[in-house]
């Protein structure tokens, strides 16, 4: 692709008409596909106005509005690189993304403002609303000045510089191109066709690659009704999902794991759901079946990081009841993956597991300001070691176990918490868990589970022991528990295990 992404995304926007892009799921607003279009280009003509030249590094940093994807695409119109920041950071993790991304104006929404200001030093801090004292990117609607004129070089120009999650060391810059972003959209069409019959959901954040990707990319390229919601809130998300008759949910493992348990999704009309796809962790494949069932509707897996823009598998349209359980997929077209065994570098075989590596044009450019982190990550040979293990059938079907990083080594033995996370969830005593090593006292790492649980129940440690117990191999047993109020997860869905660590530490030390 040579085309920048916001021409890629919004090519048939204007001739969609009174179409509705955008919903905001609470108070109703709409934006028409028409709107849509003239709202980037006024907005991006704004911008050039007030000052943003390409290259420039702008950072939005708003929960799900509907406005959101106006200034994202007006920002990238504009020539900007958009880096994108969660509505949950702080204001010290906020000015280290601001800082190491050389962002030069700060974009957030009027309940951010004590953060933002307070992060961005002495960047200019624009809001999405209208705050009083504050100079909003709405007044930029009005410009009547010239679209800007950029020449975008789509295989070098930075487009989108998302950070990663931050789940295994501190976020990264991740330099995502307009032809690597470009290339994965084309890459995603081939085995997923959302329509502008659609209706979705925006729950997922935006700001995160996989939101960002399906829920602005995919979905507003191909005509599709994006409703939009600020957070996750049960019953405002499952009021959407039925009165909006919403035909695709693009949600991570806890939503999973409330459409499979929670009672609230019970008796409630989901008629026109026809998909859910879950990604960004870990999901196990009886949830997922269960999630599906009760739903009515099908269920698959995507895979993918934000360093590859970040898709590689994704279960096929239509191939979801056929697929086998849990599976994350098909490799997509011209992504080439491997296996490697961690222990002896050699690819492994069929069914085997091994670390997945991916050689593919949606690989970014790099991490930016990290050249040797990106030498780590990616060999000579243009290979991108994930740092997941996975494994994959003779059908082309993969799987993914769990990170390398987080495998507990008990006696020789390799335990994914994944797994075990998976067994206490098959208990009814357990609302949700999360498995981490720990080390007991003859100094061997034992999976330690942390524990919600289920409302009502009145299960002991005892209890949950036994039950994991009965349900897996000796050398795999959970060894400790311990009962919290909720697990740690990050805006895109991921159990924050470091946190577990740390209050695993805090209490050690006791
Ligand atoms: P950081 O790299 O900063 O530590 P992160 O890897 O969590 O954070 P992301 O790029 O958001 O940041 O996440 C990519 C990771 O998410 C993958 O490497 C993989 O571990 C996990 N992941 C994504 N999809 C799936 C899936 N379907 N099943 C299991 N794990 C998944
Ligand atoms: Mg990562």
């Amino acid at each position: 692709p040579t085309t920048p992404i916001w021409q890629t995304v919004l090519a048939d926007a204007a001739d969609r008409g009174d179409h509705p892009a955008l919903i905001d799921g609470v108070s109703g607003q709409t934006i028409t596909y028409a709107q849509l279009a003239r709202m980037v280009e006024r907005m991006a003509a704004g911008f050039a106005e007030i000052g943003v030249r390409p290259g420039d590094v702008v950072a939005l940093h708003s929960p799900n509005t509907v406005l959101y994807p106006v200034v994202f695409y007006a920002a990238s119109r504009a020539g900007a690189t958009v880096t994108t920041l969660s509505a949950l950071a702080t204001a010290k993790d906020m000015a280290n993304q601001l800082e190491d991304s050389n962002a030069s104006m700060v974009i957030t929404v009027g309940a951010l403002l004590p953060v933002a200001v307070e992060a961005a030093g002495d960047r200019p801090v624009w809001t999405c609303d209208t705050v009083e004292g504050h100079r909003s990117v709405q007044e930029l609607l009005a410009s009547t000045g010239p679209v800007p004129e950029v020449a975008v070089d789509a295989a070098e120009d930075v487009a989108v510089l998302p950070y990663s999650s931050g789940t295994t060391s501190l976020p990264k810059g991740v330099m995502l191109t307009h032809a690597s972003i470009g290339v994965n959209l084309a890459q995603i069409d081939a085995v997923h066709t959302m329509t502008s019959e659609d209706r979705i959901v925006a729950v997922l954040p935006f700001f995160h690659i996989y939101g960002m990707t399906v829920l602005m990319n995919v979905a507003l390229r191909k005509g599709a009704t994006v409703v939009v919601l600020p957070r996750f809130e049960l019953d405002r998300f499952i009021d959407v999902l039925e009165q909006h008759r919403i035909t695709r949910a693009y949600v991570a493992p806890p939503v999973v794991l409330a459409m499979a348990k929670h009672p609230a999704f019970e008796g409630r009309d989901f008629s026109a759901l026809e998909f859910i796809l879950s990604a960004a962790a870990p999901l196990d494949a009886e949830l997922g079946a269960l999630a599906s069932r009760r739903m009515g509707a099908e269920l698959g897996q995507a895979y993918g990081m934000t360093e590859l823009s970040p898709g590689t598998h994704l279960v096929p349209d239509g191939t979801a009841h056929d697929a086998p359980p849990g599976t994350i997929g098909k490799l997509f077209p011209s992504t080439e993956a491997r296996l490697v065994s961690v222990e002896t570098g050699e690819d492994v075989g069929f069914g085997e597991e091994g670390e997945i590596w991916i050689r593919g044009p949606q690989r970014m450019k790099g991490h930016f300001g990290r050249q040797e982190e990106t030498d780590t990550l990616i060999d000579a040979d243009g290979w991108l070691h994930t740092g997941d293990i996975g494994t994959v059938d003779e059908n082309g079907w993969w799987h993914v176990v769990d990170r390398v990083k987080e495998l507990i080594k008990y006696k020789g033995y390799q335990v994914a918490p994944a797994e075990l996370e998976a067994v206490l969830l098959a208990s009814p005593d357990v609302a949700d868990a999360a498995v981490i090593g720990v080390y007991d006292d003859r100094g061997d790492e034992v999976p330690k589970a942390f524990v919600v649980r289920a409302p009502g129940s009145s299960a002991t440690e005892d209890d949950v022991l036994a039950f994991v117990a009965e349900r897996s191999a000796p050398y795999k047993r959970v060894r400790q528990v311990e009962f919290i109020e909720a697990v740690p997860k990050s805006a895109s869905g991921k159990i924050l295990r470091r946190e577990l660590r740390v209050k695993e530490k805090a209490t050690a030390g006791n």
